[in-house]
């Protein structure tokens, strides 16, 4: 069968040899004629351009000359033996040098001597005269009858050179492969292929080896990246299909009493339009018996919470209990807190567990969790342990989602006979890209609102000669009754560097604010938890006016009254966690500011980062420069996920492709949800010899 000869071991391909095929698998994982299909070119040289001699530059790249070899000789001893030959055109000479050359190379130069030729390298200058080493070089004669104006440049290494498997011996490769390839079984539908004008599968492979054209390598990159998004985004859509059809969950079909009261007693505001809008959302997802699987993404401050807690009491009011999990202890404790505020008039008992909840206190709450007498268990991972046994979980609510790791959030689903609902609330939003790969197989609401009044944060860039104004601005600020964090950056490599700067600004700033009129707290990971806690409590209470910390305070820490962020050497944060530090402030009814301090000199990367941070305030805005400018791989854990192993598309670039195929195969499904239908075969037949997901769908089906 045409489709098998893909499958042929790398051995058997014309030119590779056992040896060859040994180093082609350990250094490119090529094994088979498949995988050598889709070993890309990584960039194409415009073979239509040729220079002279006397063009070329000191930053000269890989060019192309045509000329003739007046001479060649051997020259040097053993190791420092080299063959030079002079190459000459109308306008000049430079030197040709090889310091590993076989016979065979030997023969050809020595045969080449005074005939037309085209040579192929990067000049590299000395002592004011050019060479070459190791240029491409082939007849004028066999470099007019290639058809090829671009041409393929295969990633190498050294070990490839060294064994002899050069640029041009891999174009060998890939030509006799498509010699031997003659046919590629479709994977996609006529219709798909006529309505986005894409190249035959084998034709566009055939164009990004050796496109004759810019406009053909176009075509093919279009297609083959269409591919990727497409058949990822067929994937996630089958997965959520099938989640929907195989996880049972419980129906909350009524809202009862606790909401109602809630709503109509205690809510302390109206809700913002989004904030509505997802708790319709959600609301809809309980009320069938299909287990939600919904994430929440919104900017720091757009009051997920709330949106949590409301979907707590659809729980609570059909029956069952509910868990909120939180990554540290310090935000569990928050949630906790935020919850006793919002219901502590109503008749409801929650309970909060974490590593350093007493022996004692543990054994009455796990009693109270397993009787039901508990509605609402909030903790860190301490949720997970198998101890925790819920009388009848209905809900599980995690924040800061990417903290925890999807095995992690799989352990909720086993504590009740049927799973319990989820609701993943992210700490920064996601750019819709990067959210549509990562989480595809998700519901996804988007809190794109804040609630009404928030002044916006002003934000300003300063550098150290500007320390004197600043503590002068803090003073004031302090003075109108505000609180201020200075946040530290701890960096794991130079930690003991980043305590030394925690600790001496730590005394300054208590120099500068001295007691009896100031009082200064300090949080560090290095203090005790329960030191921690003393210290962060007094800046909460406001007994402190400034909390120096590290970055222990970057995630949900809620003082309405602190209205300035000091962020010290900002230039070594991250984009996604400058914004989460930022959000700290801007809480409560006052101006609030966020100052970033930065030494003089900014490489290009850390100016962007600070310039993006005084521009604009929107968090969506934020993440989406910064998957730009780290790529996606990079942003907070995603690399682990490995749906983003794209070998040509990249969502930065590539967005509207991205929703191209998630459109593209959300209208597939809809209108042949098992891919029976006879067009789509092609489709069918790829994805399941290529996806493992289809394994738990043909048994739906
Ligand atoms: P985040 O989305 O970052 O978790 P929070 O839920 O902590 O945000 O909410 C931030 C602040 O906004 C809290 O002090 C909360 O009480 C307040 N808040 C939430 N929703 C509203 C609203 N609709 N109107 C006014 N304030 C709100
Ligand atoms: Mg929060």
């Amino acid at each position: 069968m045409a489709g098998n000869i893909l499958k042929t071991p790398i051995d058997y391909l014309n030119g590779v040899g056992p040896e060859r095929a040994k180093i082609l698998q350990s250094e490119l994982g090529i094994y088979r004629f498949e995988d050598l299909l889709n070993h890309f070119p990584f960039r194409y040289i415009d073979r239509s351009k040729y220079f002279k001699i006397n063009e070329i530059l000191p930053t000269s790249a890989e060019i192309q000359i045509i000329g003739k070899i007046k001479s060649r000789q051997e020259i040097g001893q053993q190791r420092g033996k080299r063959l030079v030959a002079i190459f000459q055109d109308e306008t000049g000479e430079i030197e040709l040098v090889w310091f590993r050359f076989t016979k065979w190379l030997k023969e050809t130069i020595q045969n080449a001597v005074g005939k037309p030729v085209v040579i192929y390298g990067k000049p590299n200058e000395f002592n004011r005269k050019y060479s070459i080493v190791h240029p491409e070089l082939e007849t004028l004669e066999n470099h007019k009858s290639s058809p090829l104006s671009l041409f393929p440049v295969y990633s190498s290494t050294e070990k490839l050179q060294k064994k002899g498997i050069t640029n041009r011996v891999m174009q060998k490769l890939q030509l006799q492969l498509f010699q031997e390839v003659q046919r590629l079984e479709e994977n996609l539908s006529d219709e798909i292929i006529q309505k986005f004008r894409f190249p035959k599968r084998l034709d566009a492979y055939r164009q990004i080896h050796f496109p004759k054209n810019l406009e053909e390598l176009k075509q093919a990159e279009n297609r083959l990246k269409f591919e990727e998004f497409f058949f990822l985004q067929l994937g996630l859509l089958v997965k959520k299909l099938n989640h929907q059809q195989k996880f049972k969950s419980f129906e909350f079909d009524s809202i009862g009493d606790h909401f109602n009261e809630f709503y109509s007693n205690y809510l302390p505001f109206e809700l913002t339009n989004a904030q509505k809008r997802v708790v319709k959302e959600i609301r809809a997802d309980l009320a069938r018996p299909v287990q939600m699987n919904r994430l929440l993404q919104g900017d720091v401050g757009s009051g997920k919470t709330m949106v949590a807690l409301l979907s707590a009491l659809i729980a609570i009011d059909n029956g069952y209990q509910v868990a909120f999990m939180a990554p540290t202890e310090i935000l569990a404790q928050q949630h906790y807190q935020a919850l006793e505020n919002y219901l502590g008039k109503m008749d409801l008992k929650i309970g909060i567990l974490s590593g350093s909840t007493k022996t004692k206190e543990r054994r009455e709450i796990l009693e109270d969790l397993a009787t039901g007498k508990l509605e609402i268990l909030v903790g860190t991972h301490a949720l997970l342990e198998e101890k925790v046994v819920f009388q009848n979980l209905g809900l599980t609510l995690i924040d800061e989602q990417h903290k925890f790791g999807v095995a992690q959030r799989a352990q909720f689903l086993k504590k009740n006979k049927l799973p319990p609902h989820v609701l993943v609330m992210t700490a920064t939003p996601i750019p819709r890209t990067l959210a549509m790969s990562l989480y595809g197989d998700l519901d996804i609401s988007v809190l794109d609102e804040l609630p009404p009044g928030r002044k916006s944060i002003q934000t300003v860039h300063k550098k150290d000669k500007d320390r004197l104004a600043l503590f002068k601005f803090m003073k004031d600020e302090i003075q109108k009754g505000r609180q201020v964090y200075v946040v530290y950056p701890l960096i794991e490599e130079s930690e003991k560097l980043d305590y030394k700067d925690l600790m001496d600004g730590f005394e300054s700033i208590s120099r500068a604010f001295p007691l009896p009129d100031f009082a200064v707290s300090i949080v560090h990971g290095k203090m005790k938890p329960a030191d921690k806690d003393f210290e962060m409590q007094r800046f909460v209470k406001g007994q402190t006016q400034i909390l120096v910390a590290t970055t222990v305070i970057e995630v949900g820490v809620n003082v309405p009254n602190a209205s300035v962020m000091v962020i010290e050497s900002a230039e070594k944060f991250g984009l996604s966690q400058l914004h989460q530090l930022r959000g700290r402030v801007g809480r409560g009814a006052e101006q609030s500011y966020c100052i970033l301090m930065t030494k003089d000199q900014l490489n290009e990367d850390a100016y962007q980062r600070i310039s993006t941070m005084v521009r604009t305030n929107d968090g969506f805005e934020v993440a989406e420069v910064d998957m730009q400018l780290r790529g996606p791989g990079n942003l907070m854990g995603t690399q682990q996920s490995g749906v983003l192993n794209f070998k040509l598309a990249n969502l930065t670039k590539d967005q509207k492709m991205m929703h191209t195929a998630r459109f593209t195969a959300e209208e597939l499904l809809k209108n042949d949800p098992q891919l029976e239908k006879i067009e789509n075969q092609a489709i069918k037949n790829h994805f399941q010899k290529n996806y493992k997901e289809t394994l738990i769908w043909s048994r739906i089906g």
